[in-house]
């Protein structure tokens, strides 16, 4: 029979009662893994609760008590790295280097989250009025939850979980159920740190899982990573249920290329932005804009590199693009690039046919690239979350921008110069949470909030960084005069 994969409440893995399960399915190979369960209400119910009665005394573990426990976390996660890794690629289908490139950011979240006694502090004000002196102190909450996405099934959990706790929260973490492994693996290294019970806890599922989580009147928070359509459910029933929420969406990013950009380190980031992780990065280019004359030998040069790309098995290492992540995906992309050809992009590479050796039956899309392509078409607009690029040609600069700005995403978006005044105007008046400037993949290291703007965030205080101690404490007031 299939393993079933478990959950973690109250300190102890238990089966789940569901009544129904979701395969998780290696998507190179085809074979079935295991089968996430669909936690009922009543699951989610016991992890909400063993979560909240664990608070009170959890938060009475000093901080620095409670970052060691972050110390140990890390010293684990570098010793199960490459199994860790294996395990991504096994799940979710993108090559080993880039699996390991995301166990090494969630370390990073980590590390950190060790930071906490320094970073969490308050601050007070002497004679604020005569002989009065004011302090602000921060808080931890209570329950906060996270509901996370299948393309990073390691990091994403690692952006929240550990600081949220390391603040004096405790914790409930609904994973993608397409890709649970990986946080089943994060849970046996957190039993291995023998928190106290309930500190965190682990629920699958799908929708009604997260449904359950939103409405529990037990849970102070939720960070969500995942779809904008999603995440504009979750902005909106936590702001019913009266919860904190950070809601991170998709995303349509725009790179643009000017003249006087050096080619060659250009096309190398973007190839790197557009097919890393089979473009299932939410920071992943999507649309090129190349100006003015950078179009020919971007065009050139890119279409020669993009031929040339090995897809295969994530687990052999001479693979350099990996698969998408299920057959839905993948009817999903064929289904945007017949879009772009209907409504008049022409097809310069056509990954759609791919065939791997070894792999017939796995869900690869092969490098494509769609060339002629105007702002109002669907594959300018909407994400794809595939391995294709959208190019196009627009006169200058000023156009650039323009089209840009015309998204209604705004999670990232880059620019390929030598101009300092040009990066200057691009990272002034581009309406992206994250700018990369010769960089492909801006994305944003531990220590410093992950931006997102317009339909690819809802909420105020975003994941990560100093925006991520603002979120998982409270600031209280205390104003002293003692006569
Ligand atoms: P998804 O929105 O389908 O699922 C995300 C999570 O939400 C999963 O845990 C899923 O079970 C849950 N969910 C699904 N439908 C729900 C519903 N109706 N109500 C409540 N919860 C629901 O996203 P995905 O396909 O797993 O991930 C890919 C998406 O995530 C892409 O759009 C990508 O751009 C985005 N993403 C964004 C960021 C970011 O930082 N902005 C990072 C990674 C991924």
């Amino acid at each position: 029979m299939t393993r079933r994969v478990k959950q973690y409440i109250n300190g102890s893995w238990v089966e789940s009662n569901a009544s129904t399960y979701t395969p998780v399915i290696n998507p190179a190979t085809c074979e079935v893994l295991a089968e996430c369960p669909d936690a009922p209400v009543s699951e989610v119910d016991q992890a909400v609760k063993a979560a909240s009665a664990a608070f009170e005394d959890w938060r009475r573990i000093p901080v620095l008590s409670r970052a060691q426990y972050m110390f140990r976390l890390k010293t684990m996660l570098e010793e199960r790295f490459e199994d860790i890794a294996a395990l991504i690629v096994s799940e979710n289908g993108k090559t080993r280097d880039e699996a390991r490139g995301e166990v090494r950011r969630g370390i990073e979240s980590v590390e950190f989250a060790a930071s906490v006694p320094t970073i969490m502090r308050g601050y007070r004000l002497e004679d604020v009025s005569s002989g009065i002196d004011e302090t602000a102190e921060r808080q931890p909450l209570g329950v906060f939850a996270a509901i996370t996405p299948f393309n990073f099934p390691m990091m994403v959990p690692l952006w929240f979980l550990p600081t949220a706790i390391t603040t004096g929260n405790t914790f409930v973490l609904k994973p993608s159920p397409q890709t649970p492994l990986s946080t089943e693996l994060l849970f046996e290294l957190l039993d291995e740190l023998d928190l106290p019970e309930g500190v965190v806890n682990l629920v699958n599922g799908g929708k009604d899982a997260a449904m359950a989580i939103m409405e529990h009147a037990e849970v102070v928070g939720v960070s969500f990573v995942g779809s904008t359509p999603v995440a504009r459910i979750v902005y909106e029933t936590c702001a019913k249920y009266g919860k904190r929420v950070q809601a991170q969406g998709g995303a349509k990013n725009y790179i643009a290329v000017l003249p006087d950009a050096n080619m060659e380190a250009s096309v190398a980031n973007i190839m790197g932005s557009v097919y890393g992780c089979a473009g299932q990065r939410c920071l992943a280019g999507s649309v090129i804009v190349a100006v003015g004359e950078a179009y020919e030998p971007l065009k050139a040069e890119l279409l020669k590199r993009a031929s040339s790309l090995r897809v295969g098995y994530g687990l052999d290492e001479s693979t350099q693009m990996g698969t998408v992540i299920s057959s839905a995906a993948k009817e999903r992309i064929h289904r945007m690039v017949d879009q772009g050809v209907q409504e008049g992009a022409q097809l310069l590479l056509d990954g759609r046919n791919i065939k791997v050796e070894g792999y017939e039956d796995g869900t690869f899309v092969g490098p494509t690239i769609l060339d002629g392509v105007q702002p109002q078409m669907t594959v300018a607009r909407e994400e794809i979350f595939g391995p294709v690029m959208s190019l196009m040609h627009v006169p200058d600069f000023e156009t650039a921008i323009e089209v840009i700005n015309k998204s209604h995403y705004g999670n990232a978006a880059s620019l390929f110069t030598s101009s300092g005044k040009a990066a200057r105007e691009f990272k002034y008046r581009v309406r992206a949470g994250n700018i990369g400037i010769n960089v492909g993949v801006a994305a944003a290291t531990a220590s410093f909030p992950f931006g997102g703007q317009r339909d690819s965030f809802f909420g105020d205080l975003h994941g990560q960084g100093l925006d991520s101690i603002e979120f998982y404490t409270d600031k209280k007031i205390l104003i002293e005069r003692w006569l």
